[in-house]
């Protein structure tokens, strides 16, 4: 199973150089398994997405919120009328994955929508369970505003735990750390310090000293932190990347590029 960090900036896409290092493009990691493409959101990380030569793509999207979905119509699949895409996210506020794809990019905020590009897509419910080929999926509940989805993507006897938009409130930390057990690789939102934390209760994300607990706690091999915060610079995310290494060298950040056989 091939991984590869496509974007792991939270909230907002950003283009600063004193960011270049870690990351400027939002939420998106490309899974390749089993000759399928899967791609875990679709912010703008998305614009640099590989080829997909089987002229097929899966988009799993955790939830509608704006630097999840901002990559869409910059796909480059989507110019492809040879290329199948099949876009996979739960019901929302009454919504379908179908709704609220289509709510953005429609005028007045987008010139466009999605069935007018030349590529063919389709839309589905994510189901708790989903097969792509042999490729598995399951979900569970994020605890997040509005609600997020965190996925287990099993395949090639490899697993990867994807939990962005978390905050560990209410039982969720305990529930992810049943969720990500013996994962091979979990992707954990750090978006904030201790103290950003603490003053940010409620807004759905988590630490990355969580993100080393939960890892722990789950007997995941790994854990890399996602999600960055938009105002922490390289400098800042690389000296505390390296305090976290000092307790536990299974602790990485993502950084946009980099690609992991698993
Ligand atoms: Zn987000
Ligand atoms: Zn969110």
């Amino acid at each position: 199973m091939q991984f590869t960090v496509l974007g792991a900036r939270g909230s907002i896409p950003i283009s600063r150089p004193e960011f270049r290092n870690y990351g400027c493009a939002t939420s998106c990691y490309h899974v390749e398994a089993c000759g399928e493409h899967l791609f875990l959101d679709a912010g703008n990380g998305l614009v640099h997405a590989p080829l997909c030569t089987n002229k097929h793509a899966h988009i799993l999207l955790t939830h509608p919120h704006l630097d999840h979905l901002v990559g869409l119509p910059f796909f480059p699949g989507m110019m492809d009328p040879q290329m199948l895409i099949e876009i996979y996210g739960s019901t929302r506020d009454g919504q379908t994955v179908r709704d609220y794809v289509d709510r953005l990019y429609s005028p007045p905020y987008w010139p466009c929508r999605v069935d007018a590009y030349p590529s063919e897509v389709r839309f589905h419910e994510l189901e708790e369970e989903l097969w792509i080929g042999d490729i598995r999926v399951i979900k569970a509940a994020s605890c997040h505003p509005g609600g997020s989805d965190l996925l287990r993507v099993e395949a090639e006897g490899k697993s990867i735990v994807y939990a962005t938009d978390f905050e560990p409130s209410d039982g969720a930390g305990e529930r992810l750390t049943e969720f990500s057990k013996d994962a091979d690789l979990l992707l954990y939102d750090g978006q904030y310090t201790e103290v950003e934390f603490e003053a940010r209760k409620g807004f759905g994300h988590s630490t990355p000293m969580l993100a080393l607990k939960t890892m722990q706690g789950s007997g995941a091999k790994r854990v890399m932190v996602v999600h960055h915060d938009p105002r922490h610079e390289d400098e800042f995310l690389a000296r505390w990347e390296g305090e976290l290494q000092q307790l536990d060298p299974r602790i990485c950040f993502a950084r946009e590029g980099m690609k992991l056989n698993l």
